[in-house]
């Protein structure tokens, strides 16, 4: 981060572009650029699966070089990622990543879509990614985007042609785009789509090709290359004062919840794209070739690109107001032409770049970051022309509401201020990512609003329409209402209003675990976003569960502040799952939300309001054993679990391990690819085997192959080799093969049933080969695939055992599985069995 900042901080360019949170600025260089993509009406869609598949030194290289209105369509928001900066996973690891990927946008100059459809988890295949995803609606998605983007030319990252090479949403995401560039311009595909825009063909499709596809950079050397394309990406913008390369690793790095911060390459470098659909062009270096990319391909452009390419051939750098008045020709020639599409687009582009020149700074903020419906709120205008360019402000809307301001003219760096009232309709709905608002499938999320689908974020409820006049020309310039604030580190920050219920309740955890028949204390904090309400809170539950309580009062006085209440839950006499969820009662509202915020400084905040509610399961857990160490790797929620069912956890810092520190230990944990990170464990490895040695019990959870072999080859006290080998499917059929083993058998008795209702997968990074003192325990396999029994493998040592699992207990356990819990319990509570008996036979 501290090498992000430095580098930025040599880069007008990227200052100007980069801050998320602050309001942009624009050198002369920056406005020159502007112009010149002002003068490109070509356009280029870049489709692939994830946030960081898409190849940001391309995207750059179309949107810097080439100059051509640039997007990304990532299908899905990365939900199912993992988040190596905070403690958002699942859907509100989705918003982050999609908010890293606008942040990228900021960067590479691109712009960005997804589809409806939610990174799931690994799927080895594309047919097992498209029905899970409902591939109707998804490929829908892809031709919504092609309509009304647009583009001329379509880059697929992946290959299209390979099922099965890579991860099934990549070959997907190449598969769909396949079919929807003729699809597009069919009018009987998806015809709901043509109210609101119209048919479109592309011109052609490409795959971004290189070298990894082929296995090697010798046998890519030697492919045949007529049907390809060829770029030389590494070019320099001394404009820019960067290189395209730095632009696109400066992108890649806001990745960075997936830890893509990465060291820059400079100079040359190769990029090669394979015709797939269109006419091979002659320039074989210029995607675009033989496509009419100037003014002339829309209607009435001919005279407006005369104008605008002399303002490009003799930009002024010292003084660019010079330009303005052809610039508005421009603008007004452009609102007599018959194309809405570049109309809209280049209206757009034109009225920015002509505020930028004259300096114009146009604000409506408020002092707060959020509001409820009904509400009325001030709001801070400003207006401030910072040129000699005779401009008036004629007048101001907020949404609807006229503002009372009467053709102020705006003097030379004369800022005109004025605080109003906006009144925050009773109707306004609230302000959360919209794809989150209704429960989707566990491919697919419900969007109602088709005109939503494809957005990257849901617009902005508030937005200040400045009518502008210019040399007596009208132009309305808009603004999104925004809270504007000062950190005393940071400075000023610009960041989302946002509109919210009046209060919110939560539980401190999303799974309850009922090991037996003693009922738990359950807490749930309400939060005020308003000043002093007052209400009810019930809990609403499911038969056989009981609370002691029906209703209970709160009163909170201040706005932001929490109240906890207490409600006793019982659980069912026998084996039971169901949900629980707070229900608040205030001034005729019912509420059942929660407020989740989300804060990183390189994405603005993210306000995310999601069903309140936690998943409560009562099991029949036997257990042996107290006292479990454990070991964190690169972080997983395993130790709350056990917490859960009653063991006591002890998070063990590597470092102060010694030869009689693990002792008072019933068994030792290592989380989640403990030894991929914790480079400490080179060091410790042999104290942790020996404490197995002398008793005691020792659990590795997977890791992956890479930095294995030679760094740990004890990893194990016997021969061990980790593979790639998973099961994606959490349904595949599970077989217990060492069926008399203790470990299915004591304290709980472990059947096929246990194995029902896993989520995401079974497991990763099964050992395929290890010596014959472990005992495979489990077989299983995905449809079509040879089976594997490296899942779960146990071997005595000395007096105490070692166990290695890939089988994902980091999802199954944080999510309530009861079959998993009972499994991990027999594997705390093994070699308990033997005293016991010892215990019975003394007795
Ligand atoms: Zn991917």
């Amino acid at each position: 981060m501290r090498y992000l900042l430095g580098f930025i901080a040599c880069s007008l360019f990227v200052v100007s572009t980069l801050k998320a949170q602050s309001p942009k600025n624009s050198s002369a260089t920056d406005i020159y650029h502007s112009i010149e993509k002002l003068n490109f009406l070509g356009t280029a869609l870049y489709i692939a699966a994830h946030p960081d598949d898409e190849n940001t030194r391309l995207i750059s290289y179309l949107s810097n070089n080439v100059k051509a209105r640039t997007g990304y369509l990532s299908l899905t928001r990365g939900d199912g990622g993992q988040n190596l900066i905070g403690p958002e996973l699942r859907e509100l690891l989705g918003v982050l990543r999609t908010q890293e990927l606008l942040a990228a946008r900021r960067v590479d100059g691109g712009e960005q879509f997804f589809s409806r459809a939610n990174d799931f988890g690994y799927s080895k295949q594309p047919s097992e990614t498209l029905e899970i995803w409902n591939k109707e609606a998804i490929l829908g998605d892809v031709v919504r985007t092609i309509r009304k983007f647009k583009p001329d030319v379509i880059i697929n990252r992946f290959d299209h042609r390979t099922p099965g090479s890579t991860h099934g949403h990549h070959t997907s995401s190449a598969m769909l785009s396949f079919e929807a560039f003729d699809l597009a311009n069919n009018a009987n595909a998806y015809p709901e789509q043509l109210k609101n825009t119209s048919t479109w063909q592309p011109k052609r499709l490409f795959f971004n090709t290189s070298w990894w596809f082929y296995g090697s950079e010798e046998k890519f050397k030697e492919a045949d290359k007529s049907n390809m394309l060829h770029m030389d990406v590494g070019t320099y913008y001394p404009m820019l004062g960067m290189s395209n390369n730095e632009i696109a690793s400066l992108a890649s790095s806001q990745h960075l919840c997936q830890g893509f911060g990465r060291l820059t390459s400079r100079g040359t470098e190769d990029e090669y794209v394979e015709l797939l659909k269109g006419d091979l062009p002659n320039d074989k270096s210029n995607l675009f070739d033989g496509i009419d990319t100037s003014w002339s391909r829309i209607d009435g452009g001919k005279a407006i690109g005369e104008i605008l390419y002399d303002v490009q051939e003799n930009f002024n750098f010292k003084n660019p107001t010079t330009h303005i008045p052809a610039l508005l020709e421009a603008y007004q020639l452009l609102q007599k032409s018959t194309d809405e599409h570049w109309k809209e687009l280049k209206t757009d582009e034109i009225t920015s770049i002509i505020a930028s020149i004259s300096g114009l700074y146009l604000e409506a903020s408020t002092m707060s970051p959020y509001t409820n419906a009904g509400e009325i709120v001030d709001v801070q205008i400003q207006a401030l022309n910072r040129s000699d360019i005779d401009i008036k402000l004629k007048s101001l809307f907020l949404n609807e509401q006229s503002i009372n301001i009467d053709n102020v003219v705006l003097n030379n760096n004369k800022s005109l201020e004025k605080k109003v009232k906006l009144t925050i309709p009773t109707t306004t709905k609230f302000t959360s990512p919209y794809w989150l608002m209704e429960k989707g499938t566990l491919g697919t999320y419900t969007v109602t609003n088709t005109e939503l689908i494809g957005k990257p974020e849901t617009p902005k409820a508030f937005n200040a329409i400045f009518n502008i006049e210019i040399n007596g020309i009208a132009i309305p310039i808009v603004k999104p209402v925004m809270y504007k604030y000062a950190k005393p580190e940071k400075g000023e920050i610009h960041q989302p209003f946002e509109i919210v219920p009046e209060a919110t309740a939560s539980f401190a955890d999303k799974v309850l675990i009922f090991a037996n028949a003693s009922s738990k204390r359950i807490p749930v904090t309400i939060k005020a976003h308003k000043d002093s309400i007052s209400g009810t809170i019930e809990l609403k539950y499911e038969s056989g569960w009981q609370v002691d309580k029906n209703s209970q009062p709160f009163t909170i006085a201040k706005k932001g502040d929490e109240q906890i209440v207490f409600f006793t839950l019982s659980p069912p006499a026998t084996e039971n799952e169901s949900s629980i969820s707070p229900i608040i009662r205030l001034n005729g509202n019912e509420i059942s939300k929660e407020l989740v915020t989300i804060e990183y400084d390189h994405v603005p905040t993210q306000t995310v309001l999601l069903p309140s509610e936690a998943k409560v399961v009562r099991l029949n857990i036997e257990k042996a054993g107290e006292n479990i160490g454990y070991i964190m790797g690169a972080g997983d929620e395993v130790p709350t679990s056990l917490e859960q069912i009653g063991y006591n956890v002890q998070l063990i810092d590597p470092t102060t391990i010694t030869k009689e520190s693990l002792q008072k230990y019933d068994a030792v944990v290592l989380g989640i690819r403990a030894y991929n990170v914790i480079d400490e464990l080179k060091f410790k490895q042999r104290f942790i085997l020996d404490y197995a040695k002398n008793g005691g019990t020792v659990i590795v959870q997977y890791n992956t192959a890479s930095r294995w072999g030679n760094q740990f080859e004890n990893i194990a006290p016997f021969k061990l080799e980790i593979s790639r080998d998973r099961v994606t499917n959490e349904n595949s059929n599970v077989e217990i093969i060492a069926k008399d083993h203790s470990l299915v058998n004591f304290p709980n008795k472990i059947d096929q049933a246990d194995f029902n209702g896993w989520v995401q997968e079974r497991g990763l990074y099964f050992p395929n080969k290890w010596a014959d003192e472990f005992t495979p325990v489990l077989e299983m396999h995905d449809e079509g695939e040879d089976s594997t029994k490296g899942s779960l493998l146990i071997a005595p040592y000395g007096k105490g055992n070692y166990i290695y699992t890939g089988l994902s207990f980091f999802r199954e356990l944080p999510v309530g599985v009861p079959g998993a819990y009972k499994l991990f319990s027999n594997m705390l509570s093994i070699g308990k069995d033997k005293v016991e008996k010892k215990e019975k036979i003394k007795g």
